[in-house]
């Protein structure tokens, strides 16, 4: 039973309709790593969508803070005025939804969800040494994470780490072979607002017990997302940045 794994939707809708145009028929079931809202024009349609579509989905630090489960103080300036349009926007609905969202990780079939490192939900899991200490506490040999925006992760053998990389540019996808005894850390990549220098919208797809994992990358309609970013007045930079995938 193949799973389609989205994480930093980011209330960007036409990211998440290119996703799952691309993803028909490759999965059965839906699961969402968290930051389902913040940055992009759309926060009640994308999350109607998750709320109604994934099976499972952990918090992100936006979905928290958009429903005032933590302080917005520690957030940039430009985040800080995103996350409060975000709140203005919600359906009472959306925010119940939100707020009720379990912390990661959330262990799954001998496998686990996290948004930010599986030690800690609002820690990036960037650095190789890292994924080190996160492998040493996870007791699932695959976990899906993401909240930096970079899709890829981590492959740890014994005291190896050795970075996944994700698709090249002109690459539709990866797929990661898993090894014998090695440990896997996957950043399933953002579908709202990629951070790799590629604008595509990224994902994952994994199926249970099966030995590897697919990295998919997809182009989607970049201007209507720019376009509804400005007209709903949040700041330009969250519309300029989705056109450089940064
Ligand atoms: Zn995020």
């Amino acid at each position: 039973m193949p799973y389609l794994i989205l994480s930093d939707l980011h209330a960007n809708l036409e990211a998440l309709t290119a996703v799952l145009a691309d993803a028909a028929g490759r999965y059965d079931e839906v699961l969402c790593l968290g930051d389902v809202v913040g940055y992009g024009a759309d926060p009640n349609a994308v999350t109607d969508w998750v709320r109604q579509h994934a099976r499972q989905t952990v918090r992100g630090n936006h979905d928290k803070v958009a429903v005032g489960l933590e302080t917005l103080e520690w957030f940039n300036p430009v985040a800080q005025s995103a996350t409060l349009w975000t709140r203005s926007q919600l359906t009472p609905e959306n925010a119940a939804w939100l707020a009720g969202l379990p912390r990661g990780p959330l262990p799954l079939n001998g496998f686990q969800l996290a948004h930010g490192s599986p030690v800690d939900e609002d820690a990036y899991l960037v650095e190789p040494e890292d994924a080190y200490v996160a492998c040493q506490c996870a007791a699932v040999p695959v976990t899906f994470f993401g909240h930096s925006h970079l899709q890829g992760g981590f492959e740890i053998r014994g005291r190896r780490v050795l970075e996944i990389q994700r698709p090249l540019p002109r690459q539709a996808e990866r797929v990661i072979e898993f090894q014998p005894g090695a440990t896997y850390l996957i950043n399933a990549g953002s579908v709202g607002q990629p951070r790799d220098r590629d604008p595509r919208a990224a994902y994952a797809l994994y199926t249970p017990g099966e030995p590897r994992a697919v990295l998919r990358r997809v182009t989607y309609d970049v201007a209507t997302a720019q376009a509804k970013i400005r007209r709903a007045g949040l700041p330009t930079l969250l519309a300029d940045r989705l056109a450089e995938g940064r």
